[in-house]
This record gives C-alpha cells, structure tokens and sequence, in this order.
C-alpha cells in the first residue's frame, strides 16, 4: 500500500542523505590531509586584451589532485574549505605559489612587456589577523613586486565592517597591488559600495555575458562597463565562449576578456608557451580583430 511504499522511500532518501553527509565528512578529511601532502595544482587562464587580443595577464585557478577521485574542481573544495578552515594554509600556498610563478616568468619575458598575476582571495583569509604580514612576507620572499599582482575578492568580503575592510584593502594597495572584484553582479552587494573601497577592477560574471544580446532593452553588461568607465576602474568580461559574445564586447569597448573562446584555465608550461610566443593558439583572436575592425 502507500504506506509502506512511503516508509520504503523515506528509508532510501535517509540512506541518500547519510551516503552525502558520509561523503561530505571524507571530503573535508582528505581535504585537511591533502593541504598537508600538498596535493594541489595551479592552472593559469589567460585574460586577453580585446582590442588587441594579447594576453595581458593570467587568473590564477587551483585544482586539487585527489589520490583516488582524481581532479576536484574548486567549485566543490574551496565552499568546505572555506567552513572548515583549510582554506589559511591552502590560500598562503596559493599565494606563494603564484607570487613565485609569475616572478619566474617575469624573468623570461623581455623587460618592456606588460604582465600581471591574478590571485583569488577567500574572504575567510583577508579577515585572518596576519593576513597583511604574511601577505608582505610573501611578496618579499618570491620577489615579485607588488605592482604585478591583483587580488580577487568576491562582493560577500564587502559585506564585512566596512573600516576594517578599508584598512586591510589600503595596506594592501600601498605595496602597489590592485583589487578586483569577481564575480561581479552576483553577490548582494548594491552599487554603493563600489565607492566606498579602493577597487581597481571589476570582472563581469559570466551570467551576464551568457544573457548578452538576449533582449532588446540595453545590456547589462554595457550599463556596468560604463559604471566602471566613470569610476575609473578596468573592466574583465568573464566565460567569453562564442565571437559573437567577443564582437559585442569589444563594440563596448570592454578591456579585458577571460574565457574558453581564448583559452581554457593552462598548466605552468602551456601558459609558458603562450607567452614566450611559441604558441599560436590565440591566433585565431587576431582573426577576430580583422573582422571587426
Ligand atoms: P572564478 O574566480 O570566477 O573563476 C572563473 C571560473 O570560470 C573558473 O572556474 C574558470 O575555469 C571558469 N571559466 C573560465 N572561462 C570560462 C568559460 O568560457 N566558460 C565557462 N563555463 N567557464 C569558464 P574554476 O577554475 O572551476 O573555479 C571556480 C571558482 O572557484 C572560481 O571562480 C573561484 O571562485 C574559486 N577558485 C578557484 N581557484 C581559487 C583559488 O585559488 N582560491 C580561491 N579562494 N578560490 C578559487
Ligand atoms: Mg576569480
Ligand atoms: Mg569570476
Ligand atoms: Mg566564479
């Protein structure tokens, strides 16, 4: 009957429901494990400009090599990171690492080329009390000078006491690294808070770049380059996929673009490759450019 039918189905979902929560539970050990084993890896995805289609820096996007799971996107990690604290010691490694990278390509490239590094910050390690000494730390045992890197922070690390957020924001600045902020337009954050914090960038979330040319009222994304224009901010148009996407962008004369039209997120060599010019993957962009100019 019915009954028994229901009990058997609630008896499925509770065993559902323990395998998720069992799993979630052996995520977040072999998570505190593997920052100890040191089983991540960056990727590196390049953001081309688009008037020029050169690449003028890289996103910095970590992955973690699970032993037996394999690759684990940090789309699943970085939220339980985040709750159980594993995010400190895997964001100073992150930081390191990318300060150390891009210190090594800096070294390669010739000395009039323009490069920067992107590195996500979690808004759990900005609000560590020696998050701007270890920060400085960093940058001085890598040796890369602060004016190559930006940080990205998502609009919820606004949502913190706006004084405190400022102090640690301008500390950072005055080592010469920019802010920007990811994600844009997805968070709960309303327009007022982009004058109230030293933002340099801002990167439209893909959603909005997915939904452009959809109606026929002006776009979004034109309405926020223009935002950013008067604030004097650059701006990143983020999960660039198609040309027509690329062309619209560039007729609203947005700076940057980031996304698998250009190039999917690249290991250390690939992302070498690219920008020793060994590579011509982005050669096809210069063919965008001819059509559109
Ligand atoms: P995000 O910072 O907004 O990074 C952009 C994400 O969009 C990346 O996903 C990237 O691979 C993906 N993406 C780039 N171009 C395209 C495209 O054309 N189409 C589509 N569909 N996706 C595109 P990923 O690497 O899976 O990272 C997801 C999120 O995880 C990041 O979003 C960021 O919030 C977080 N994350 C990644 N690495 C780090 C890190 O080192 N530290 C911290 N705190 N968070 C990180
Ligand atoms: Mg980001
Ligand atoms: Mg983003
Ligand atoms: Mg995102």
């Amino acid at each position: 009957g019915a009954k028994a039918k229901g009990l058997a189905e609630y008896q499925f979902y509770d065993e559902v429901l323990h395998e998720k929560t069992m799993d979630m539970l052996r995520l977040e050990t072999d998570l505190r494990k593997g920052v100890e084993r040191g089983e991540f890896v960056l990727e590196y995805q390049p953001i081309v400009s688009l008037q020029t289609c050169e690449i003028a820096g890289f996103e910095t996007l970590v992955r973690w090599q699970h032993p037996e799971r394999g690759i684990i996107s940090p789309e699943i990690f970085i939220p339980i990171a985040e709750k159980t604290g594993s995010i400190i010691k895997l964001g100073d490694w992150i930081l390191y690492e990318g300060c150390c990278q891009m210190k090594q390509w800096l070294e390669k490239i010739p000395a009039n080329r323009q490069l920067f590094i992107n590195i996500n910050v979690s808004g759990k390690q900005f609000i560590q009390p020696d998050f701007i000494a270890k920060f400085k730390e960093t940058l001085s045992q890598t040796g890369l000078p602060g004016s190559y890197l930006k940080i990205e922070m998502t609009e919820s690390v606004l949502m913190k006491n706006v004084d405190q957020l400022n102090n640690i924001l301008s500390q950072i600045k005055a080592l010469g690294v920019r802010i920007a902020l990811d994600d844009f337009g997805t968070g709960y954050s309303s327009l007022s808070y982009l004058h109230k914090f030293p933002i340099d960038v801002l990167k439209i979330d893909r959603s909005f770049v997915v939904q452009m040319g959809a109606r026929n009222e002006k776009d979004l994304v034109s309405i926020i380059i223009s935002i950013a224009k008067n604030m004097k901010m650059d701006v990143v148009a983020e999960g660039i996929e198609t040309a027509a996407q690329f062309k619209r962008l560039h007729s609203y004369d947005c700076q940057y673009g980031q996304g698998f039209l250009f190039s999917k997120p690249l290991r250390t060599k690939e992302a070498e490759n690219l920008i020793m010019g060994t590579d011509i993957k982005l050669s096809f962009c210069r063919e965008l450019i001819d059509i559109i100019t």
